[in-house]
Parts: C-alpha cells; sequence; structure tokens
C-alpha cells in the first residue's frame, strides 16, 4: 500500500472515533442543512437552473482553448497582463517575479483554493514576503497553521471557544471573547494589513470570456479590500473557472450562494476587468491574472473525467458526504477534500498515490444528487477505479481475488460448493485485506438453490 494511503486509514480512523470532532461537524452541517432549502426558494425551477448551468460549463469547457483567449484578449486590451502557468512551480516563479519587482515586503491574501494547491504561502515565507490571509476562517486557519479544513468554510471544525481559545495563545486576545468580538478583533488586526501590503492575492469564482472579467464572491468584504488597496493585484485561477458570458452569472451567483452556504446571494460579488483606468479614482495601478493548469488538462483529455471541471467549489458535496462527515477535511491530506477531491486529486496529482480517495466513498450518489451543477460524482469515482485499474495500479493479489470472485459468482456449481462457514471462512481470513477496514461477510448457511428447492417443496 503506498505512503499517502495508509496515512490516508491511518488519519480517518481516529477522526471517525473521535466524537467532538463528529459533534463539532455535525452541528455546523445541521446549521447549513437547515438554510439551504430557504436559498433554493427564490428558484422558480431549481432542478432547471442546476441543468442550465451545467449545460454553460460543457458550453465553456468544450471551448475552453476559445474562451479563454478571449478572455486574455478583453482583459489585456484594459491594461491587465495575462500569465499563462503549467505548473504550481511556474505560478510561483511568475508571483515571485512579481513580488520582488515590486519589492513586496507584505501581502493581504483573500480566500483562494488555488493559492493553497500551489502551496503560495510557504513559498512566500521563503523569500521573507509576510503573506496574511484576510478571510477570518482562513485567518483563523493560518494563525493554527493548519491547511483549510473545507473549501467554503475552512475553520468548520472549530468551535467558538476553539477560536477564542486561539487568539488568546496566538494574538494576546481577552480569553472568552464572542463571535462578534473576535471578528471585531481580527478585523482592526487585519486593517492595518491592507494599507502596508505593496501586494493583494485574489482567486476567482469565475473567469468571464466575453467582457474579460473575473468574478470574485465573498461575504466579509477582504476580496474587494484585497484587490482594491495595495498598488498590485495578482489573480490566481484555474483554467476551468471560465464562464462564456457575463450575464451567466445571473444563475452562477444564486446557485454558488444557495448550495455554498443557503444564502440566496452572498453578500459581495464584484467583477474586476482590468487595474485602474484613467478616468478611475481608486483600484490597483497593475493587475496580473495567473490561468493555471497543473493538471486539470488532463481532465480534460478524458471525455468522462472532464466533467469534473464543471465544479463551482460550493461545497455541497463535502457536507453531503458520510464518509466527509465521519472523517472531516484534513484526513484526505489534499487541497481538495470529500467527493470532488476524490474525483480530480488523482488527476491534479498522481493516479497511483491518490487512487485510495476514489474508495473513500460509499457510492450512496448523494454527492451527485446535491451537486449544484449535477456532475455525477459517484460514477466519476468510478471511472477513477477504471482508470487506475487500466494503468496497471492494482496489485497481483487483488487481481487475483477479483477474478477467483467473478468465476465463482457467475458459476452455480461454485457457488453452491462448500458450506456457509466454510465461505466465511475464505472470505474472512484468507482474503484478509478485505475484511481489514470491514465488518466480516457472513454468508447464508444454504446455498440460494437448496433455499429454492425447499421453498417449491413447501409449495
Ligand atoms: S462537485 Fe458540485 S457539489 Fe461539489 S463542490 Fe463542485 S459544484 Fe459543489
Amino acid at each position: 500500500m503506498k505512503e499517502s494511503a495508509s496515512t490516508f486509514i491511518a488519519k480517518s480512523t481516529v477522526k471517525a472515533a473521535d466524537l467532538e470532532h463528529r459533534r463539532k461537524i455535525n452541528f455546523n452541517i445541521g446549521k447549513y442543512n437547515a438554510t439551504v432549502p430557504q436559498g433554493k426558494q427564490q428558484f422558480a425551477d431549481v432542478m432547471l437552473a442546476r441543468e442550465r448551468a451545467k449545460n454553460a460549463k460543457w458550453r465553456a469547457i468544450e471551448n475552453l482553448d476559445a474562451y479563454l483567449e478571449e478572455f486574455e484578449k478583453k482583459i489585456t486590451a484594459r491594461g491587465a497582463k495575462v500569465i499563462w502557468a503549467e505548473t504550481a512551480e511556474e505560478a510561483l516563479e511568475e508571483i515571485g517575479n512579481i513580488c520582488k519587482e515590486k519589492n513586496c515586503k507584505t501581502l493581504v491574501k483573500s480566500k483562494s483554493m488555488v493559492t493553497e494547491e500551489i502551496h503560495l504561502n510557504h513559498h512566500l515565507e521563503k523569500m521573507g514576503i509576510e503573506s496574511v490571509e484576510t478571510d477570518l476562517g482562513e485567518y483563523i486557519q493560518q494563525l493554527d497553521g493548519e491547511p483549510p479544513y473545507h473549501i467554503v468554510t475552512p475553520a468548520m471544525h472549530k468551535s467558538k471557544e476553539d477560536v477564542a481559545k486561539l487568539f488568546a495563545d496566538k494574538l494576546g486576545a481577552e480569553p472568552g471573547l464572542t463571535p462578534e468580538q473576535l471578528t471585531l478583533f481580527a478585523r482592526n488586526k487585519l486593517r492595518e494589513k491592507y494599507v502596508q501590503a505593496e501586494v493583494g492575492v485574489t482567486g476567482a469564482n469565475f473567469i468571464i470570456a466575453d467582457v474579460g472579467g473575473i468574478a470574485v464572491t465573498e461575504n466579509e468584504g477582504n476580496a474587494r479590500l484585497s484587490c482594491a488597496f495595495p498598488k498590485t493585484h495578482i489573480v490566481v485561477v484555474g483554467i476551468e473557472k471560465v464562464i462564456p458570458y457575463l450575464n451567466n452569472l445571473d444563475l452562477f451567483w444564486p446557485l454558488l450562494a444557495t448550495y455554498g452556504t443557503g444564502q440566496r446571494i452572498t453578500v459581495y460579488n464584484t467583477v474586476v476587468m482590468g487595474p485602474r483606468q484613467q478616468n478611475e479614482i481608486d483600484g490597483p495601478e497593475d493587475m496580473y491574472v495567473i490561468l493555471l493548469d497543473n493538471g486539470r488538462t488532463n481532465l480534460l483529455a478524458n471525455a468522462k473525467t472532464r466533467e469534473a471541471l464543471y465544479c463551482i467549489r460550493c461545497g455541497a458535496c463535502l457536507n453531503a458526504c458520510p464518509v466527509y462527515k465521519n472523517i472531516g477535511g484534513h484526513a484526505y491530506d489534499t487541497t481538495y477534500s470529500g467527493p470532488i477531491g476524490s474525483v480530480i486529486t488523482p488527476h491534479l496529482k498522481d493516479m497511483g498515490e491518490y487512487k485510495h480517495l476514489s474508495y473513500a466513498s460509499s457510492l450512496c450518489g448523494n454527492c451527485t444528487e446535491v451537486c449544484a451543477v449535477k456532475i455525477n460524482l459517484h460514477e466519476l469515482l468510478l471511472e477513477n477505479r477504471h482508470e487506475a485499474v487500466a494503468q496497471g495500479e492494482s496489485t497481483a493479489a487483488e487481481r487475483i481475488a477479483w477474478k477467483v470472485w467473478k468465476k465463482a459468482s457467475l458459476t452455480r456449481s461454485m457457488m453452491n460448493m462448500g458450506s456457509g462457514g466454510l465461505k466465511n471462512w475464505v472470505v474472512n481470513k484468507v482474503f484478509k485485506g478485505w475484511t481489514m477496514h470491514r465488518s466480516d461477510l457472513n454468508f447464508s448457511k444454504k446455498t440460494f438453490n437448496e433455499m429454492w428447492k425447499e421453498q417449491e417443496e413447501k409449495n
């Protein structure tokens, strides 16, 4: 077993037995579950809205090259610079170069999973640049030295008491502050940083092709401050975030808000179409957009897994997943956790190293059921398993076991062989790999044939 797989199993085993962790997660997901139905009421036909969103993303991904080039042309005409980065290393190098050129000492950053993916903070730290997370949840995680726990709510696993203790320990805040006091405390700290920072970094929820803009959705206003206060604004965004038209946002903004947090619309929705223009009084002097591939074209290359690129990172599939709800976001040890993380990580990173994630699912289909853009997530998990086997990522013992199982299942005489007890012994003791993390299989004492005959005799 690969090290990443055994780490995953070890971490999941510990977390699944941690009842306090489960209590916090159930509490927070319970609040989410209570608000989502209210958000859905804004749609006359929510299924139709999801279908339309899926169609818009289908169009965008099928014509990805053309839409990205259209975006580049339009935003470049308004003074922004577009940089294409094939890998995380390339993106980091480009960001590093910009920071050096701008003599950057302090950088403010809004929440962005893609910057987590490329480990931007770590890179900046090595360069001696202070990178400050400005989203409250991310700020909490940064203080605690932890990566985000969830793609929408980074500190979902922490209670208000945990955060109060963290602020007291790390920032010298009064112990036992209320959530309102904690927010105010963080705000005062962060406001100073916006003024000091030479560079602001944001992600983007959408790349809008027809107008050449990026759309950012947030609840705290910190992303607006991060892109408007510093003289330089860097956007780091995955190439799959493209949508064809500005007016597609009338569908995507409410869907993202409702499926992300249960809101009808998120508090701040901003479209940025370049740096400050001549007739404008504020905004950055320079704007760079880094379009990141980093394995996304691997997903694009496969006509089936391509669908995973429709994801708008609402997080609904994480909240619905029985596995995620028990093991939490950190057990995955990946940037993207939950069902969507299990689908895309093997393609973004390495199939052999991360194929175990495709098995971290009961295949109940709840993720597919709740997905804002109707991605067939559970089928893509099966597709990943198939791809892993096709690429030779299975052990000889596994291949033999499945061959024997298939042969036996398709041959009545073999199915009738031996007693239930003997079958239990063979499956539970000989093929120990199956029962190592599962309860024992329990075969019926009588075979199906025997039961059928008895039934016939009774009739
Ligand atoms: S896969 Fe669907 S449900 Fe999961 S985060 Fe993406 S859009 Fe949301």
